[in-house]
């Protein structure tokens, strides 16, 4: 029997609400890769202990949305300075047929390193690189680079049968799928990788890349349909931006979150990344069919496309979780990052809502929009509640040992601190991991990945970039 004690934690945050957020521990007892006990322990012969002092314990990230491919795509100059649509065509969509097996895969890997490196131990992967003659599985390397790694994935697979006319003088790469192709395909990944369990490592979800555009409303009724026989979940883009509140009036005659209960896209098996412009009938509307959000706030904030409601959304029932979305719109995309920033601008959205008294308003407010609290449940249970893992996310008895234990002794900006439980989501920057658990198997140790050169690395992604910037100007 494997069993590993964490003992003497100076704070411990459990992912859960209320007075159950903090748990006094200060030790963690982990058998056969499940919490067993929390609380004041006493070691037995043999067992490991890990020696957690001045360490901060945290349920391990579950981030809900993302673009893997997009780590070599990073602060580029075309699209640093632009807004959705126009960033969409100056990079992701001018990259993308550069990419080959290489370079998809390494682009992965480091951003699946990027993450385990801030606490993450589930990434759900928006992966929407698949075109008709495509030379390499793109989803079978994600899943090849996060089994490496230790990591649980959830494919979520994009693509589409139409074109968003971002593309017109690009090749091949960029052309639509069939319906039959990528239901076919659909159907492949489910048999091949997806698993039910409720702590599974791999998962399957039908994603088509943005319902408005992506394909004819009776095919995404058709996908919805075919993903609810199969038992996968459904995600996506929504509502990012006030352009898609205008493409989706003018196409379809209806907000972005009506037009998706007209093609059954609503539901507790649904979540989608942004939901960043809602009208009131849409955040109600979300909440009664309890479809969740992947909060993305720092992409939002680089894109210009505004905050979302995140606070309205839960007081509706919304389930809430953070996704740090592609490189090529952040590039800061690991845990730590985004939960700050979530912390930051949900209160931020909260002062610029406030009114004047004379004015007819409440004066001040936006400070309890979000406790750090709040942003670490969004950011572990509520992430594991979206992907539908219940055996994950939160530090209980039973639950599989998935946990980031933050070192706060080497940095001064954790020094003075009255109450250290906050200091990676509030402190923000990069806390030093000492180490990241995924089912109780050790991940990251003393900030680093074991086996990992990363200088070797470095070297990789330079030559990747320049290989992949080379390709788009010869396009
Ligand atoms: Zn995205």
């Amino acid at each position: 029997m494997t069993t590993l004690l964490i003992q003497n934690a100076a704070a411990i945050l459990t992912g859960l609400a209320g007075e159950a957020a903090r748990h006094p521990g200060p030790d963690i007892r982990i058998v056969e890769g499940r919490i067993a006990a929390i609380g004041r322990l006493t070691a037995q012969a043999g067992e490991r202990v890990l020696d957690a002092t001045d360490c901060v314990i945290y349920p391990a990230w579950v981030n809900t949305h993302h673009h893997l491919f997009q780590a070599l795509l990073k602060g580029e100059p075309q699209g640093i300075n632009a807004t959705l649509t126009p960033w969409l065509a100056a990079t992701p969509y001018r990259f993308r047929a550069g990419f080959d097996a290489g370079s998809f895969r390494l682009a992965a890997r480091i951003g699946l390193i990027e993450l385990a490196l801030s606490g993450c131990a589930t990434v759900a992967d928006h992966n929407y690189l698949y075109y008709p003659g495509q030379d390499y599985d793109s989803s079978a390397i994600l899943f090849e680079e996060a089994e490496k790694l230790g990591l649980r994935f959830v494919l979520c697979r994009g693509g589409a049968t139409l074109t968003r006319q971002l593309e017109a003088e690009l090749p091949q790469a960029l052309r639509p799928e069939s319906m039959h192709a990528y239901m076919t395909d659909m159907e492949r990944l489910a048999r091949q990788f997806h698993d039910p369990a409720p702590d599974a490592m791999r998962r399957v979800v039908m994603a088509p890349t943005t319902p408005p555009y992506s394909m004819r409303p009776e095919e995404l009724r058709e996908a919805a349909a075919l993903a609810r026989r199969l038992g996968l979940r459904l995600h996506s883009h929504l509502s990012e931006t006030v352009g898609y509140q205008d493409s989706t009036q003018a196409m379809h005659g209806l907000s972005p979150v009506r037009f998706c209960e007209s093609i059954g896209w609503l539901g507790d098996d649904v979540w989608f990344a942004h939901l960043v412009k809602l009208d009131a009938d849409e955040i109600a509307l979300l909440g009664q069919t309890r479809t969740g959000i992947a909060h993305c706030p720092q992409s939002n904030g680089r894109l210009g496309s505004g905050i979302a409601p995140v606070r309205a959304l839960e007081a509706a029932g919304v389930p809430i979780s953070i996704g740090v979305d592609g490189a090529a719109s952040n590039e800061a995309a690991d845990m730590i990052s985004e939960t700050h920033a979530a912390w930051l601008m949900q209160r931020a959205k909260g002062g610029e809502a406030a009114l004047a008294q004379y004015r007819g308003g409440l004066g001040e407010q936006g400070a309890d929009w979000a406790s750090v609290e709040d942003v670490v449940r969004w950011g572990t249970a509520g992430g594991a509640a979206v992907l539908g893992l219940p055996d994950i996310g939160s530090l209980q008895l039973g639950q599989a040992a998935d946990i980031a234990i933050y070192d706060l002794s080497r940095n001064p900006r954790y020094f003075g601190l009255h109450d250290v439980a906050i200091a990676p989501v509030a402190c923000g920057g990069s806390a030093h991991l000492r180490s990241l658990l995924v089912g109780g198997r050790e991940i990251v140790r003393e900030g680093a990945i074991p086996d990992l050169d990363m200088v070797e690395l470095a070297a990789q992604a330079r030559v990747a970039t320049r290989a992949l910037i080379a390709r788009a100007e010869a396009a």
